[in-house]
């Protein structure tokens, strides 16, 4: 058996790349996966931190430009070498590049003066991200062959400067600063003075890869002014060369047609989220607030009767993944499989839970014109269901119009609870906060659930109070029932697609929003 004292530790610097949690590279997040330790930082992208096993130890290191470190750098280093001496696997994630203004060889310099293990992984450094993310070329053929990355951060006015001012001026293309914005008059100042031309084209990028990306540009004379009427605060950089001139042309980030929309993606926590991921492909800033998690029945008796006699049945017939993945999970925890289903039928509601189906090996048999439950008794009205024997699995609270419909029908209706949807708590007074300061373009909806218990989690005395908190705010639906429900509280829904499909709703919101 191996115990702690055995394991030899090891420390991982590791670089979590500028900001977008897809910029870290494939080594550093399979290393993050197996952390017994985190140390990171500020500038670390939080995001990268759910990949880090949730009983690994997570130590915040602080470290915001100017304000008060919340561990001296001696701390740190102390708490590297003692955690590896304790035999762990130790992440030291730090921002961009840890090498590039990082601090991470004098890190590593500790570990060695300990005897430890260690490996370093680079990231993508924020100079590098800021310059594509802005359309411009860090270097170009055409204008610069050379490239500096510069500490911001000295005081360009003190006597022994570190940066030799006279030579970077003009021998070297294109410059970038890091940590420089508050010293930006002084920097801008100082290349002019050794001889840079005033006109030179300057980018300050701050959040560079993020969704709140914001840049300016102007030139060397007047950047300074541009930087402090705009209000623009660390973390930024600033680009200094011609090569910002292509930006004209290359800008691509901030183009797309969502840039700097902040939209809540009201789901349920289990759910992948495609709506998120396309809705930040088109430039979104996404909010996920999770409005309902998803748990088993209370009872599972109904279903497990059901299950037993599966091959009794018809119709089985599904309205949710959530509803797919709960009952096959259920169907084999009792022992079985999906052959038990041999000659039962099977119906889907829309394309998504027909595709989910697929996952199971299941093809549906039948899909309705329109996908809702008005549609899928349509559907499997026209099949004669008379005397039929149907199954549907679903939440535990649901809708009445499918087992009512296919009642009138004719045929015999089995409901299997296979979930229940519970709203988390703690999550609302954040949102109210963020609707309060108008920090919020609008709201999605996926669901009747996901409206109310958004409605719910905000917790508004009225309806009115409701509407008031939700004013100028836009409100997307996926389908005409999520649109009703909305509207049941007085709220008007501005984006509501014709196919009920979460890429024709993004596609909905894109038209709608996207212009402006
Ligand atoms: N090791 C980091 C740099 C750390 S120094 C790297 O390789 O990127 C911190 C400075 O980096 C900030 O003051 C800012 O100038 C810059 N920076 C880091 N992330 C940034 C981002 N997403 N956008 C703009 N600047 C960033």
């Amino acid at each position: 058996m191996t115990t702690h004292k055995d394991k030899k530790g090891k420390a991982y610097l590791i670089g979590a790349g500028p900001g977008d949690p897809g910029l870290i590279t494939v080594r550093g997040r399979e290393l993050l996966q197996k952390a017994e330790v985190i140390i990171y930082d500020y500038l670390a992208g939080k995001k990268l931190l759910s990949y880090v096993p949730k009983d690994a130890e997570f130590i915040y290191a602080g470290k915001k430009g100017g304000v008060k470190h919340t561990h001296t750098q001696e701390e740190i280093n102390q708490m590297l070498v003692d955690r590896v001496r304790a035999g762990k696997l130790v992440v030291r994630l730090k921002g961009g590049d840890p090498f590039i203004f990082g601090r991470g060889g004098e890190e590593l310099e500790e570990l060695v003066k300990a005897g430890q293990d260690f490996e370093a992984v680079p990231g993508v450094t924020s100079a590098s991200a800021a310059a594509t993310f802005a359309g411009v070329p860090i270097t170009h053929r055409q204008c610069t062959s050379s490239v500096a990355f510069i500490t911001g951060h000295e005081d360009p006015n003190k006597t022994e400067s570190r940066i030799a001012w006279d030579k970077i001026s003009t021998g070297v293309g294109t410059l970038v600063f890091y940590m420089g914005i508050k010293n930006l008059p002084s920097i801008t100042a100082n290349l002019i003075k050794h001889g840079r031309d005033p006109q030179t084209p300057v980018a300050v990028v701050r959040w560079a890869s993020l969704p709140y990306q914001q840049s300016v540009v102007g030139t060397l004379e007047n950047i300074a002014d541009i930087v402090s009427k705009q209000g623009i605060k660390p973390p930024a950089l600033t680009i200094v060369g011609d090569v910002v001139r292509y930006r004209d042309q290359l800008n691509w980030y901030e183009l797309r047609p969502l840039f700097g929309k902040r939209i809540v993606v009201t789901r349920t926590r289990e759910q992948a989220s495609e709506l998120v991921s396309l809705l930040e492909e088109n430039g979104a800033s996404c909010l996920e607030h999770a409005t309902i998690s998803i748990e088993p029945p209370d009872s599972w008796q109904q279903t497990d009767q059901a299950i037993a006699q599966l091959a009794t049945f018809d119709w089985l017939v599904f309205t949710s993944i959530n509803a797919i993945h709960a009952f096959f999970k259920r169907l084999q925890e009792q022992g079985h499989d999906c052959r038990k289903l041999h000659g039962v039928k099977i119906a889907a509601v829309g394309r998504v839970t027909a595709d989910c189906l697929l996952q199971y090996g299941l093809r549906a048999d039948l899909l309705p014109a329109e996908y809702t439950g008005e549609g899928l008794v349509a559907a499997l009205s026209k099949t004669d269901v008379t005397g039929k024997k149907v199954l549907i699995p679903r939440a535990m609270k649901a809708r009445k119009v499918l087992e009512n419909g296919l009642a009138e029908a004719g045929a015999t209706v089995t409901i299997a609870p296979v979930y229940q949807n519970v709203p988390p708590l703690s999550e609302g007074q954040q949102l109210r906060e963020e609707l309060k300061a108008e920090k919020i373009d609008m709201v999605t909806f996926t669901s009747s659930s996901t409206v109310r218990n958004f409605v719910d989690m905000l917790d508004c005395k009225d309806n009115r109070a409701l509407q008031e908190l939700l004013d100028g705010v836009m409100i997307a639906a996926i389908g005409p029932i999520t649109g009703q429900t909305v509207r049941e509280y007085g709220l008007a829904v501005h984006v509501q697609p014709e196919t009920y499909t979460i890429p024709a709703m993004v596609q909905a919101i894109v038209d709608e929003i996207g212009a402006g």
